[in-house]
C-alpha cells in the first residue's frame, strides 16, 4: 500500500503534482518538492553577482534546504556589500583565480555558476577540478562539444551537474507534464512554442558573440526547445530553421529572429519562434488527438498561468528559484533521483541549437539532430 510519505516523495520525483497532493500539502506552508523538514541544508556559493544572481540570492533566502554560504564575484564592491547582506564569512569569499581554493572548504556543497554564456564551460570545468557540484545557469554551453567537455568533467570528478532550468519545479508545467505522461492529451501531434523579447543596451554582452555563444536563440529559444522536449517527452530527430536580421548594426554579432520546426520519432512536430526584437512572444502550445495545454505566460518567472481541454490550470504559484533550489538541495542531501535538469539534459538541448545554427547556414536545409 502506498504512504503519505512514498506519495510525496513520487510528486518529488516527478511522478505527479496532483489535486491530492495538493491537498496534502498546503502551498503557503512549504516548498511541496520537499519530502522532510530537513537538519541539515545545502551550502551554496553564487559565481556571478549580476542580474540573475541576484534574483537566486534573494530567492534563497525562503528556502527550507539550500543557504547562500560562498561568493565568487569578480567586483570586491559587491563580495562587501553581499557579504553585509547574507552575512558571508571573509574566508568564503574567492575570485575567478581562487576557484580551485574551494576544495579545501566545509562550508561550500555547490556552486552556481551565473555567468555570461560562453564562460560556462571553463568555470563548471574549474569548480568540478575543485570537487564541488555544481549548477549551471543556461545555456550550459556554446555547443555540444563543450556541454559534452563539462560532462566529463563531473564525472570524472564524481560531483552532480545540474543546468538552472527552473519550469522544471514549476507547477504548472509539471503539471502538462504529468497529464502528458499519463496519456490525457493521446498522441501529442504538434506544439507551438515562442520566447523572445526586446532586448535594451546595444553594449551588453548578450550582444557580443565572444560572451554569448549566440543570440536570441541561445539565451531564451532555448525555452522552446527545452519545451518541445518536455512537451512531447521526446527527443527531436530533425530540424529546419530560418533566421531573419532586421537591424544588422545591433544584432551584427548574434542572432536576432529566428523560427525553427522540430520533428520527433512518433510523428509529432514543433514549430517555435524566438527573437530580441520585440515583446510579447512566451507561450507553449500542446495539442495531442484528445486534448490540448496551452501555456501563456509559459516561460518567464511568472505568475505562469495556463489551461488545458479540462478547465483553467490553477496549481500554486511558487518563486521558480526557491523551489528550483530546495528540490534541487532535496535530490543532493536525500540521494534522489536527478530532476530533468543534469548537464546532459543541457546537452540535448545544446544538439538542437547546433543543429538550429547549421541549418541557418546551409539556408533552411533539414539537419539530422546528432544524438547524445
Ligand atoms: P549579468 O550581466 O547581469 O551578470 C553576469 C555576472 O557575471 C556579472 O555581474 C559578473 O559578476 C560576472 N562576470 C564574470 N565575467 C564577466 C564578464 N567577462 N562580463 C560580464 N560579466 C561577467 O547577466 P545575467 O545575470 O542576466 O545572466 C547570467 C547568466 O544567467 C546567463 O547565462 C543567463 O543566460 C542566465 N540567466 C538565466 C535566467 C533564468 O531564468 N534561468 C534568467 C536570466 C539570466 P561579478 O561582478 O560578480 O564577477
Amino acid at each position: 500500500m502506498s504512504t503519505r510519505r512514498d506519495f510525496l516523495q513520487n510528486i518529488t520525483l516527478g511522478v505527479g503534482f496532483t489535486a491530492m497532493a495538493q491537498s496534502l500539502i498546503s502551498p503557503a506552508a512549504a516548498s511541496p518538492f520537499i519530502t522532510k523538514n530537513p537538519a541539515q541544508k545545502l551550502r551554496v556559493a553564487i559565481m556571478g553577482l549580476g542580474s540573475y544572481g541576484t534574483r537566486v540570492a534573494e530567492a534563497m533566502e525562503k528556502c527550507q534546504m539550500a543557504e547562500l554560504t560562498g561568493l565568487i564575484t569578480g567586483t570586491p564592491a559587491k563580495a562587501e556589500a553581499w557579504k553585509k547582506k547574507y552575512n558571508i564569512a571573509d574566508k568564503n569569499i574567492y575570485n575567478y583565480s581562487t576557484v580551485s581554493q574551494i576544495r579545501n572548504n566545509p562550508d561550500i556543497d555547490v556552486v552556481y555558476v551565473i555567468t555570461p554564456n560562453s564562460l560556462h564551460h571553463k568555470h563548471v570545468i574549474q569548480v568540478a577540478n575543485a570537487g564541488k557540484h555544481v549548477i549551471c545557469e543556461k545555456p550550459v554551453a556554446d555547443n555540444a562539444k563543450q556541454a559534452r567537455e563539462m560532462i566529463a568533467a563531473c564525472d570524472k570528478a564524481g560531483v552532480k551537474f545540474y543546468v538552472g532550468y527552473r519550469l522544471h519545479f514549476e507547477p504548472h508545467t509539471r503539471e502538462v507534464i504529468r497529464m502528458r505522461e499519463a496519456g490525457e492529451f493521446g498522441k501529442v501531434m504538434y506544439m507551438e512554442n515562442g520566447s523572445g523579447f526586446k532586448i535594451g543596451d546595444p553594449t551588453q554582452w548578450r550582444l557580443k558573440q565572444e560572451l554569448a555563444g549566440g543570440g536570441a536563440l541561445m539565451d531564451v529559444g532555448i525555452y522552446c526547445i527545452n519545451g518541445a522536449r518536455y512537451g512531447t517527452g521526446e527527443e527531436p530527430t530533425w530540424v529546419t530553421a530560418q533566421e531573419v536580421k532586421t537591424d544588422p548594426v545591433k544584432f551584427k554579432e548574434v542572432d536576432e529572429t529566428m523560427t525553427f520546426q522540430l520533428g520527433f520519432p512518433s510523428g509529432a512536430i514543433a514549430n517555435c519562434s524566438t527573437t530580441y526584437n520585440f515583446n510579447g512572444l512566451g507561450s507553449l502550445r500542446l495539442i495531442g488527438d484528445k486534448g490540448f495545454a496551452q501555456l501563456d505566460p509559459a516561460f518567464g518567472y511568472g505568475p505562469i498561468k495556463g489551461r488545458t481541454h479540462k478547465g483553467p490550470l490553477d496549481q500554486p504559484v511558487v518563486t521558480h528559484q526557491t523551489a528550483q533550489m530546495d528540490g534541487l538541495a532535496d535530490c543532493i542531501l536525500n540521494n534522489k533521483p536527478d530532476p530533468n535538469m543534469t548537464g546532459v539534459e543541457g546537452l540535448k538541448d545544446m544538439l538542437v541549437i547546433d543543429a538550429i545554427y547549421e541549418s541557418v547556414r546551409q539556408g533552411g536545409k533539414k539537419i539530422m539532430i546528432k544524438k547524445v
